[in-house]
């Protein structure tokens, strides 16, 4: 194990669970001491604050850099864009955050990275943790399955982000962290022993754990590196290729999900037991549950090593178009 010389973690204040805490916002941001709190939401979450509030009509950077910002913190409600954007005006302004997700589908709800669209793809930032974040029980038991399932996905995404990692380190001597790893790994196999109970309310409660422990871990280890590997750059990339086609992005964590079963094939690793787990929980497994064609797929692969400087599996695999297609035939992906 590398000792590394200096070893900075950071981790929010205090992370709430429990029931009934968005009507409670109000009093959190006063007894933490501030007293102007901005929030940014969306059209859904608008109602669930009072106070100065800004709407965000598109997460994308280059619309964000326009809204100016006065007040001592800012307050996150909503899904990921929402959140995603409050991170990033406290990012560019240096005014602390909180969060208050309303949605469990990715472990952005506890994590400092941001990760936003631009006008010509996609742009990813580290931040400080927030000073809090309130998980309402009511609020998050009770969104659409399809988010629970996101949320599922993004942490078994894990099984592949880590491994990639390790590679890394392999490979190009980066450092690799152990003490995040595992908790990387616990948080893999807290959710999937709930997998066939994820939608009962303990099923929930263990979701948004391990979705904290991941998201979290991030800021223990000073990088988004633990948590996103190959599976999150094919999705990036399916983003950035739907965008250019005027579609709209599909959900991350079902993307990111169905996808380490592809990438944990090009590991070599027990691809087979991650398709399991992601259909025993009622998660996507093929494309087409996923409103993606073979032909789109297969760009978003080639395309994805380039978007970002992180080893991978991709950088070891000779993949064409051709192969591409033949591994999502084999694993079932089509
Ligand atoms: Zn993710």
């Amino acid at each position: 194990m590398e000792i590394r010389s200096l070893y900075s973690m950071k981790f929010p204040r205090e992370i709430v669970l429990g029931r009934g805490l968005v009507g409670k916002v109000a009093d959190y941001v006063s007894a933490y001491g501030f007293e102007r709190p901005v929030y940014v939401v969306g059209s859904f979450t608008s109602s669930l604050v009072k106070g100065e509030k800004i709407l965000v009509h598109t997460p994308k950077k280059e619309y964000l850099d326009t809204l100016s910002v006065e007040g001592d913190l800012i307050v996150g409600v909503g899904g990921g864009k929402n959140l995603d954007s409050a991170k990033y005006l406290s990012y560019r302004t240096g005014i602390p955050y909180a969060l208050v997700p309303t949605l469990p589908s990715s472990d952005g709800i506890a994590s400092p990275a941001i990760s936003l669209l631009t006008e010509t793809g996609r742009a990813s930032f580290l931040h400080v943790p927030p000073v809090f974040i309130l998980l309402d029980f009511d609020v998050l038991a009770s969104s659409p399955k399809k988010y629970a399932l996101a949320g599922y996905g993004d942490v078994v995404a894990k099984y592949s982000s880590v491994y990639d990692w390790w590679l890394g380190h392999k490979r190009t001597g980066e450092y690799f962290g152990y003490l995040t790893s595992r908790l990387m790994a616990f948080a893999f196999r807290h959710v999937v022993n709930w997998r066939s109970r994820l939608f009962t309310p303990e099923g929930i409660h263990v979701l948004l754990e391990s979705l904290i422990l991941s998201g979290g871990g991030i800021g223990i280890q000073g990088s988004s590196r633990p948590a996103s590997g190959s599976e999150h750059l094919i999705s990036h990339a399916l983003d950035m290729l739907r965008i250019r086609n005027g579609e709209k992005p599909g959900l991350h964590g079902i993307q990111v999900g169905i996808s380490t079963v592809f990438t944990s094939y090009l590991q070599g690793r027990n691809w087979k037991m991650v398709r399991r787990i992601l259909h025993e929980a009622g998660h996507p497994t093929t494309l087409e549950e996923m409103g993606v064609d073979e032909d789109l797929y297969a760009d978003a692969v080639l395309l994805a090593p380039s978007l970002r400087n992180r080893y991978t599996i991709l950088n070891e695999v000779e993949l064409d178009r051709k192969k591409v297609k033949e591994i999502l035939q084999e694993v079932g992906m089509v």
